[in-house]
């Protein structure tokens, strides 16, 4: 039965992906409906060759999929899990369970249920950790047997049919990853915040999007018209003809905005008082460097490395690192590559790097700490981004730093691994960069000390708000207290760059205010001079940069610092940056 939709019901969540898409629904996660209830004697036999016949096609639809696995090279490392598919169909608790109940007049989807229930149980009290994970194994077949019976299909993020869009309760980075770009026209989820790393992929990938809109799924069903304005975080179900048109327009004249931030290409981003700020792109998977390529960005500011870790069973050798990196470097034409050791942890899990299951894991065993608690695979990491520095300019960068000693930690182990790479004749840049990510609190209050270690800073200002602010980035209850305007958020961007400034290293911000064009002024006079950001955001900020000045950015710093509330400077930056370019701000937003 579909829900009724009032015609132009506007949603408002959070937009983390601009533009507007205009299209229908392709609802992901339908989840089986079961309808649990008894039989007669006589309807026995039938339901049970009903739940056999279901065991049969999920056997073939797995076989298929196993077939088209087999024949793309990167996937083929998957194949094991779809044996174990296909071993638990054939097991005997599960099978004989289910055909007992059915027997004691149960129906077939009721009879499965009750023992995937018998079963979860049984998995919850093993002790051992990877055996209880396959738990999640079982769902997943039970799911697909129900599927069958039920008559829902499965729809995935990577095959959906046509073009349309994506309405999802979450989806992980993985599953952004395998979004099929030319059938998804744009996405919207019931969770997720403004910089949970799906809504990073969304922006990378330029499919606007909104998330956080709680119950989106309860509302919609396939095939209903839908529009997406991912700038301003609005979706509309059912628009009306006028609407419709109305929001067809915006759509024209964001891509004529787009197509017009195109000449500022081949412009250099200087102020208007001559001094440089280097624009640089953030990279979540190495494909993305044709996207910085376009925009002309300086080079790469952040390389998310842990996207090379996710959605496969085993991690990336140092080979396959070695040549990533590289073709990065290749590409970036003699422009500095900034890679990101692996941080992992937080909502970039990574279930075959057997994650602790932790109660916090904001806060847990996550970035920097993982990986001088797994020296093996960090030293793997760091070999290859060594090897790769002779040919390019590399800086390396560790996240979520919280002490001198990790620092130090790390740079032991970079000479232990230069010392190696010496005797064995390989070549590497002995003058190799080193930075830290500034995104914990204890980090900026000891941010001078920690410039004496290093040689440049990079602000992560998404973990750093939710650190500063204890609010979870990905979490849409708290969304409205993650603010990158709190009096105390700009303090502690002001003593990270004084520190940095006062030692004479470098101080570069790659958190996702870097590419927020109304912040360009702020961030240009706390003294910033490089800002890495998401390359589609590049066109906006060289277009405010060129038109703004340092003197007059360290001025309406000084006058933001005296504010008390995070509504009083934001106000105090719309108002300047409206008077200044009024061209560009004083529009409503498309
Ligand atoms: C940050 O925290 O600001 C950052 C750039 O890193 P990530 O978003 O990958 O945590
Ligand atoms: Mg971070």
């Amino acid at each position: 039965m579909k829900i009724k939709v009032a015609e132009d019901t506007y949603l408002v969540g959070i937009g983390v992906s601009p533009g507007i898409a205009i299209g229908a629904v392709s609802l992901l996660d339908q989840r089986p409906l079961v309808d649990q209830s008894l039989i007669e004697a006589e309807e026995v036999e039938a339901e049970l060759l009903r739940f056999q016949q279901a065991v049969e096609r999920a056997r073939e639809q797995l076989q298929k999929i196993k077939q088209t696995v087999s024949r793309q090279q990167h996937l083929r490392e998957h194949l094991y899990i779809l044996d174990t598919h296909l071993l638990i169909l054939e097991d005997e608790m599960l099978v004989d369970g289910t055909e007992k109940a059915i027997r004691a007049q149960m129906n077939a989807e009721g009879a499965l249920t009750q023992v995937l229930e018998q079963l979860r149980a049984l998995f919850d009290n093993i002790d051992d950790e990877y055996l209880r994970e396959r738990r999640s194994d079982v769902d997943a077949v039970g799911e697909r047997l129900l599927r069958i019976l039920t008559g829902v299909s499965e729809r995935t993020i990577g095959n959906i049919g046509h073009k349309s869009l994506v309405v999802s309760h979450d989806l992980s980075p993985a599953e952004t990853m395998q979004m099929d770009r030319s059938n998804v026209l744009g996405f919207i989820t019931d969770k997720g915040g403004r910089t949970s790393h799906t809504a990073i992929l969304a922006r990378s990938l330029d499919i606007p999007a909104v998330v956080g809109l709680e119950s989106v799924t309860s509302m919609v069903y396939d095939r209903l018209p839908v529009i997406i304005d991912g700038s301003n975080g609005v979706v509309i179900l059912n628009p009306s003809e006028e609407t419709f048109k109305e929001y067809l327009e915006r759509k024209q004249s964001y891509e004529y905005l787009e197509r017009d931030l195109e000449c500022y290409r081949e412009l250099s981003a200087f102020t208007t008082d001559q001094v440089h700020i280097a624009l640089r792109a953030n990279l979540e998977i190495a494909s993305d460097v044709e996207q910085a390529k376009k925009h002309a960005a300086e080079g790469i500011g952040l390389y998310r490395t842990e996207f090379l870790y996710l959605g496969r069973s085993t991690p990336p050798d140092e080979e396959e690192q070695y040549q990533s990196y590289c073709e990065i470097l290749r590409q970036a034409n003699g422009e500095p590559v900034t890679i990101r050791t692996l941080d992992i942890g937080g909502d970039k899990f990574v279930p075959e790097l057997n994650l602790a299951d932790e109660a916090n894991p904001a806060m847990g065993l996550r970035a920097i700490r993982f990986s001088l608690q797994e020296e093996r695979l960090f030293k793997v990491q760091l070999r290859a981004i060594l090897r790769a520095s002779s040919s390019g300019k590399v800086r390396i960068l560790f996240p979520m730093i919280s002490g001198i000693a990790e620092i130090r930690a790390c740079k032991k182990i970079i000479s232990e691994i230069q010392s190696q790479l010496d005797q064995e004749g390989i070549a590497y840049d002995p003058d190799l960069a080193i930075g830290i990510m500034i995104e914990t609190p204890s980090a900026v209050m000891i941010a001078s000390l920690l410039a004496q270690e290093v040689d440049f800073f990079s602000i992560g200002t998404n973990d750093l708000i939710q650190y500063f602010l204890a609010v979870d980035r990905g979490n849409e209850h708290v969304a409205y207290l993650y603010d990158p305007l709190h009096p105390a958020i700009l303090r502690a961007l002001k003593e990270t760059c004084d520190a940095a400034n006062d030692a004479g290293i470098g101080i570069c911000i790659c958190g996702e205010m870097a590419g927020e064009s109304l912040y360009t002024l702020v961030l240009v006079g706390l003294g910033l001079n490089e800002l890495s950001m998401n390359p589609a955001c590049i066109p906006r900020v060289k277009r405010v940069l060129r038109q703004i000045s340092k003197e007059d950015g360290e001025l309406l710093v000084d006058r933001l610092l005296s504010l008390s509330t995070s509504k009083e400077v934001s106000t105090a930056i719309e108002q300047e940056m409206r008077s200044r370019l009024p061209d560009i701000f004083a529009q409503p937003r498309i």
